[in-house]
């Protein structure tokens, strides 16, 4: 095990690791300590990271690219700037989210005040993925620090050029109440091994399920964010342009490596053809004819999800567009395949990459029932202009979150608590749902002296007639 424990001040290139539990001791006295408490503190600790991702937004941009080939815009718009406007939500809420909430208190405990108090939980863990690798560490970080914890941070290892990014960044932010360990599988064995105050773990629901064994045996509660199949619904009645825009730039920002983008689409048979057509015709709108050129497409993370992705191809179903690939440029064509069997893996495993499967179906209901015959994803999205429409899918299916004509948007309104449901995760975060996901709510029942009736003591007599009267 070789943890790279970044918390101290930055370390030469030959400056021995510090091992994981001193990190962790160390974090623990500041948690004890109490600094991390104040709203002053937290504050501060939020416009410094602010202050990261504002100057030195370039450092930021060339790991992304370097990591995924991101294109600028897709490298603001989904996690430099995307970071800025979860900071900047927080900062002007923190205040009001951490104030104790009065509650009502029954008569029969009268007089007295009762609060609910948010409090900081501890020492948190944060791992990350590699697909938005500066959103999903800085992301939860935020809120872990605007509920006044101390945090350990576990970036990816496959996103390498991010994650020592992050390392660095952080190394300079708070180093007694953040620190960053990089590595894979050993690293985060280790850190698993360890007692956290709560774990936040975005990531596959098979690596979910390691993390939820680790933390049983400490009882450390969970956020499980993780990936799944979202499908796309398209009924008949819809602006089939809107909708394939709309379908195709939640599925090919990021090359399809996004945990909600679009996974498949379910298309009435009424507009299957049409849709097709416009999906095609979209998509060299998007990227021109030869989207491999285009400075507005991202690239697969590495050899071995290439491989994954171009494995998936060929197994059934008709590719009506793209289908071209090369290894060595990481790049795959954005790829729409029309109607897969249901039983290959296109249709069974989580995609994850620029492959779109478009089945036909021939109407709500059938689509329904597949979706509902599958694990609970973490996103579903329907393309309606029929309100019935609209609201029976909402009704009748469960997904970690969902648009309505759109597709990925949703986890861009910070008030909208974003996480999965079943397979997809549990807990929840983004704007007030984080911050209460790194807080306690201790409930206190603050009582007054003054009067101090008697009926709840023994001898108890036929005191119960008046204990009927007061509790109902
Ligand atoms: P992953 O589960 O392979 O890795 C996530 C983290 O866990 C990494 O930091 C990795 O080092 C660590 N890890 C990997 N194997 C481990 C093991 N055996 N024991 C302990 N730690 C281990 O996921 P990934 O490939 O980085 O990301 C892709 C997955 O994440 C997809 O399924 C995607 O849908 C999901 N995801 C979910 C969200 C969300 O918000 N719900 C966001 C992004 C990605």
């Amino acid at each position: 095990m070789t943890p790279t424990a970044t918390a101290a001040a930055p370390a030469a290139p030959a400056a021995r690791p510090e091992p994981v539990p001193a990190v962790l001791e160390r974090l623990r006295a500041t948690f004890r300590a109490g600094r991390t408490r104040p709203l002053a503190w937290r504050v501060e600790q939020l416009q410094r990271l602010r202050t990261l991702l504002r100057e030195r937004e370039a450092e930021a941009m060339a790991a992304l690219r370097a990591d995924l080939g991101k294109p600028a815009l897709e490298a603001y718009g989904g996690e430099i700037g995307f970071v800025v406007a979860e900071i900047d939500h927080t900062l002007a809420h923190l205040h009001a989210w951490a104030r104790p909430e009065k509650v009502s208190t029954p008569l029969a405990n009268q007089p007295a005040c009762s609060t609910i108090i948010r409090e900081p939980l501890g020492v948190v863990l944060i791992i990350g993925p590699w697909n938005y690798p500066l959103q999903l560490t800085l992301g939860p970080l935020v809120a872990a620090l605007a509920a006044g914890n101390c945090a350990v941070v576990k970036p990816s290892e496959v996103a390498s050029h991010t994650s020592a990014l992050v390392a660095r960044w952080l190394s300079d932010l708070a180093p007694d109440a953040v620190a960053v360990v990089e590595g894979g599988v050993p690293e985060t064995t280790a850190l698993l091994e360890q007692r956290f105050d709560h774990i936040f773990f975005t990531g596959s629901t098979q690596v979910g399920r390691v993390v939820m064994q680790a933390a049983a045996k400490h009882l450390t509660p969970v956020t499980l964010e993780l990936g799944g199949k979202s499908p796309c619904i398209v009924d008949q009645k819809v602006d089939l342009s809107v909708a394939a825009r709309r379908i195709l730039w939640g599925k090919f920002w990021n090359a399809g490596q996004t945990c909600v983008a679009p996974d498949y689409v379910i298309v009435h048979e009424a507009v299957a053809g049409r849709l097709v057509e416009r999906l095609r015709a979209t998509l060299t709108e998007f990227y021109g004819p030869d989207p491999k050129a285009s400075p507005d497409y991202a690239r697969i993370i590495n050899e071995r999800h290439h491989r994954r992705l171009v494995g998936m191809l060929g197994q059934g179903g008709q590719v009506v567009v793209g289908g071209e690939h090369d290894e060595a440029a990481r790049y795959i064509a954005p790829t729409i395949v029309q109607d897969p069997p249901l039983d290959a893996a296109l249709m069974t495993e989580e995609i994850f990459g620029p492959i779109l499967p478009v089945v036909t179906l021939r109407g709500l209901r059938e689509a329904i029932e597949l979706v509902n015959s599958r694990p609970k994803p973490l996103a579903l999205y329907v393309f309606s202009s029929d309100r019935a429409a609209q609201e029976q899918v909402l009704a009748e299916t469960s997904s970690g979150g969902a648009c309505v004509n759109d597709t990925v948007a949703h986890l861009s309104v910070p008030d909208l608590p974003f996480g999965g449901v079943g397979d997809s995760g549990m807990g929840a975060y983004h704007g007030r749902a984080g911050f209460e996901t790194f807080s306690h709510r201790k409930s206190v029942l603050n009582k007054s002296t003054w009067m101090d009736v008697k009926l709840r003591y023994p001898p108890y007599g036929d005191n119960i007639k008046w204990v009927r009267r007061l509790i109902g």
